[in-house]
């Protein structure tokens, strides 16, 4: 059945969702083709983006860019065709492997351990500038901001073409909960879901992310609780350890039939307002149809302001990004409204919020402190001291 006959969002762009896997009667075939091609080597964040690809959960791509769709995604935020897409998806490759290679030909795509995983069919090869690139995406090409510094790493050289996977991508964790867009479609058509609410997030659960989510929740019918455990930067808290934060809260403070926990392999670009735009896309295709946009999203350091994320979304019609967003303020805890609250519902002071520093809150995981019940539930708070402890 296709997504729009069983009633569900159509995926990004209008139409189903791109399936770049090979039948699994083809793979032996497609196996033996590739060990006879020419092979680039992919880097761990090539392969998310394989996987994102191959999935569908980047549809409408159905490999990576051509010049067109990168240019028009870096200047205008869309693809060629005129589609919503803000950040630009490629291959890079080191000129001198690029010179061996034609367009036209296939080329075999391939893991570092030099397994052979999908075959690209080489359409056109171009260069591009990544600091003009960088400074598109992330407003900035300092070599601070983690993601400017991932792009402007990357060879200017690019491969695009349309991918076919032919065989399974390595390392991939959380295999229980790694649903990929038409499995989290049919999940929601069996629990009778129509309205369905992502959240993204790349760090632990505290109570403010809980009465976001409840929050959309009650106009909705599910949660999808979408957590990005792709490539972060050091710093961040491991995707092992969130998980473990996610299943004790939905286990504890949800309710069975109204929340769903499913991990999004992408990595992380720290692209403030774009990748706002491309996490919410992203989770149209996975079938939600809402998405929370919380302030300062996908942002890093001071580069982006609080609210820039939600703005952006003005830029384009609702019709044409086609899943919701729905805009979250600052949420808190406040003694005086004895209860969870925002800017938006809260008309007391700072003094009677309890308000934390991720820095602030970092410290006191370190030393052993757990934060108060009313910042983090205390189930959580065990497991984050357990592994933030610094040992010794
Ligand atoms: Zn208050």
């Amino acid at each position: 059945m296709s997504a729009q006959a069983s009633g569900a969002i159509s995926a990004h762009g209008g139409g189903e969702l791109a399936d770049l896997k090979a039948p699994a009667a083809e793979r032996t075939k497609l196996g033996a083709h590739a060990a006879g091609l020419p092979s680039v080597t992919l880097s761990s964040r090539d392969l998310a983006d394989l996987e994102m690809l191959a999935s569908g959960a980047f549809s409408p791509l159905t490999g990576f860019m051509t010049e067109a769709d990168y240019v028009r995604s870096r200047d205008d935020m869309r693809l060629a065709s005129g589609v919503p897409w803000s950040i630009p998806i490629t291959l890079g490759v080191e000129q001198a492997q690029a010179a061996k290679l034609k367009p036209g030909a296939d080329v075999a795509l391939a893991a570092e351990d030099g397994t052979r995983l999908a075959i690209l069919k080489l359409a056109e090869i171009f260069q591009v500038d990544r600091k003009r690139e960088a400074e598109a995406v992330f407003g900035t090409p300092d070599e601070n901001h983690p993601g400017a510094k991932n792009v402007i790493a990357t060879p200017p050289c690019c491969l695009a073409g349309r991918v076919i996977l032919f065989a399974e991508i390595p390392g991939r964790t959380f295999i229980e909960y790694r649903l990929e867009p038409r499995q989290t479609r049919a999940a929601f058509a069996e629990r009778g879901w129509k309205k369905i609410v992502a959240f993204q997030t790349r760090n632990p659960a505290h109570r403010a992310h809980e009465y976001i989510q409840k929050a959309a929740l009650e106009i909705c019918d599910g949660l999808l609780l979408h957590p990005l455990v792709g490539e972060t930067k050091g710093d961040d808290v491991p995707a092992a350890v969130r998980m473990e934060t996610y299943k004790v809260l939905l286990d504890l403070y949800y309710p069975k039939n109204r929340a769903m926990l499913s991990v999004l392999p992408a990595h992380m670009r720290y692209g403030g307002p774009r990748e706002a735009i491309l996490h919410a896309i992203m989770r149209r295709n996975y079938g939600c149809t809402h998405f929370i946009v919380g302030r300062d999203h996908a942002g890093v350091g001071n580069y982006y302001g609080t609210y820039d994320a939600q703005k952006l979304f003005e830029r384009f019609s609702p019709a044409e990004i086609g899943i919701t967003p729905l805009m979250f303020e600052n949420t808190f805890y406040c003694r005086h409204c004895a209860g969870m609250a925002s800017y938006k519902t809260c008309p007391h002071g700072d003094a009677d919020r309890l308000i934390l520093s991720g820095t602030k809150v970092r410290e006191m995981l370190q030393k052993g402190e757990a934060p108060p019940p009313e910042f983090t539930r205390p189930e959580i708070a065990a497991i984050l001291v357990e592994a933030m402890r610094v040992k010794g």
